[in-house]
């Protein structure tokens, strides 16, 4: 059987794989280069991550990373356990990693930490009021309006550089969310999560990118790579008849759109003009990456990670991570390679101007975290990125599953669902594969 996958990311690179190791030959279409929004670079002692800093430990991408023989790359943080923080009244406060700190934490005032044990065991406190609320709205009840907002935003910004008073709780947390509507208390779904405790994080020896350059090694003679862009996609007696930027046409009897909301609405008008006419009202944030070293003499936050921050901070300031803290291989000996994040929804889609930001961040390291003499490396700006889930997005899900149920074969595992971590990516171009398999096997066709 043909199987068309659109889009060469992290996602349409490992359903290839997995379609492969089915004895299929994919034909995956990229636009521009494979790795999607996964770019790495060495220079001179650095290792620059220009998107994804740090992956997640999920069983998906721990099988990924042992399938394709980079297992023993894998680096870990050498500072264990290491700090997390939030920016706070003017100042970095750690996110409480225990009762204990979370105690003597200015992040929640004396109500919220009187409240907080009947509040975590009471049954029925995050129970739904509405089909959707935002993640302010929804914690609320749990840990107070302050504690949400001063830990939660600066979290989410660093995530989705998006806002806790608009993104979706139902699609952002859908496991707490169905405990809340099953009447749980936070306790007890604590408790029922098969992989309870915080997952690791890591970095990838040489780069994130080497699983991009792994999977593209894998899939050299095992896919067809079209570099090209998928301009339609049409039904036509069961099978998918795609057109290509280059001229060319595509007869699949399967179809896997990989590619973001914007992209997927380009080319999906004759099949759905609904879905068409829907996709792009997902907001997408743009967010500038820029990498800067200081000396190892100075001293950063002590065993700090990085810094997130609220909304409101100039220069739409996000965060910063002081990456060679925790990943020492990351820099050279004598230097710290911190990175900085600017931007999100709150500035709009206009990247902002290199030579600005350049005059503009060293000074505001120093002025917010007391870093001096921060030396420009480089950046990078990801126009129209991180989709924005926003409360009521679940319908949007629908709707592509809607699609999904019309047109057996097509399946949509794009990043507006099914999360948007690295780890997201994989377990959902999986679990996406396994879909378009059993719809073969439904109708007939066999795998
Ligand atoms: C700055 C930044 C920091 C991030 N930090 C982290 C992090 O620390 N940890 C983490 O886990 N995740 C992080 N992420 C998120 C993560 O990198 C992405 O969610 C993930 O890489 C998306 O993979 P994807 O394959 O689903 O989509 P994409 O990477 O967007 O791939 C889709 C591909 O489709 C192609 N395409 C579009 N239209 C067409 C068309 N018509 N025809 C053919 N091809 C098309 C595009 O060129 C693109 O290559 C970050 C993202 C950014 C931008």
């Amino acid at each position: 059987m043909a199987t068309a996958i659109i889009g060469g990311g992290i996602t349409g690179l490992v359903a290839a794989l997995r379609l492969s190791a089915k004895g299929e030959r994919p034909i995956l279409f990229e636009k521009g280069e494979l790795g999607g929004m996964i770019k790495s670079r060495v220079e001179s002692g650095f290792t620059l991550e220009l998107g994804p800093n740090v992956l997640v430990e999920r069983p998906h991408i721990v099988a990924l990373m042992k399938d394709l023989g980079l297992s023993s790359e894998v680096v870990y943080p050498s500072v264990d356990p290491y700090g997390q923080y939030v920016w706070f009244r003017n100042a970095p406060r750690k996110v409480p990693a225990g009762f204990g700190e979370l105690i003597r934490s200015p992040l929640f005032p004396l109500s919220a930490k009187v409240c907080l044990p009947w509040q975590v065991v009471r049954p029925g406190v995050l129970a739904a009021r509405s089909s959707d609320a935002s993640i302010l709205d929804f914690m609320s009840p749990v840990i107070g309006r302050q504690a949400s907002k001063a830990l939660l935003d600066p979290v989410l910004k660093g995530i989705y550089g998006g806002d806790v008073a608009e993104l979706s709780a139902r699609t952002i947390f859908p496991g707490l969310w169905e405990a809340g509507v099953a009447g749980q208390s936070v306790l007890g779904w604590m408790r029922s999560r098969k992989n309870r405790g915080k997952p690791r994080i890591f970095v990838v020896r040489g780069g994130i990118s080497r699983i991009v350059a792994a999977l593209g090694e894998r899939l050299r003679d095992k896919a067809e790579v079209v570099a090209a862009a998928v301009t339609a996609v049409h039904s036509s007696g069961g099978r998918y008849e795609l057109g290509s930027s280059d001229g060319r046409s595509w007869i699949v009897d399967r179809c896997l759109v990989t590619t973001a909301a914007g992209a997927t609405s380009g080319f999906i008008g004759d099949i759905s003009p609904a879905l068409a006419a829907a996709l792009p009202g997902i907001e997408r944030a743009t967010l500038t990456v820029a990498h800067l070293s200081v000396s190892r003499d100075q001293s950063l936050i002590k065993d700090a990670f990085g810094v997130l921050c609220p909304g409101g901070m100039p220069e739409n300031f996000l965060g910063v991570m002081f990456n060679s803290q925790i990943f020492p291989h990351v820099a050279p000996p004598d230097r710290h390679l911190l990175t900085v994040v600017l931007g999100g929804a709150q500035a709009g889609d206009s990247p902002p101007d290199e030579e600005a930001i350049r005059n503009r961040v060293p000074g505001l390291l120093e002025s917010l975290f007391g870093v001096r003499d921060a030396c420009w490396i480089g950046s990078c700006t990801w126009r129209r990125a991180i989709p924005q889930l926003r409360v009521g997005h679940h319908a949007l899900v629908e709707q592509l599953d809607e699609c999904e149920r019309s047109f057996p074969g097509l399946v949509f595992a794009g990043v507006d669902r099914g999360g948007v971590g690295v780890s997201d990516r994989i377990r959902l171009a999986e679990q996406s594969v396994e879909k378009l398999l059993a719809a073969a096997v439904s109708e007939g066709h066999g795998a």
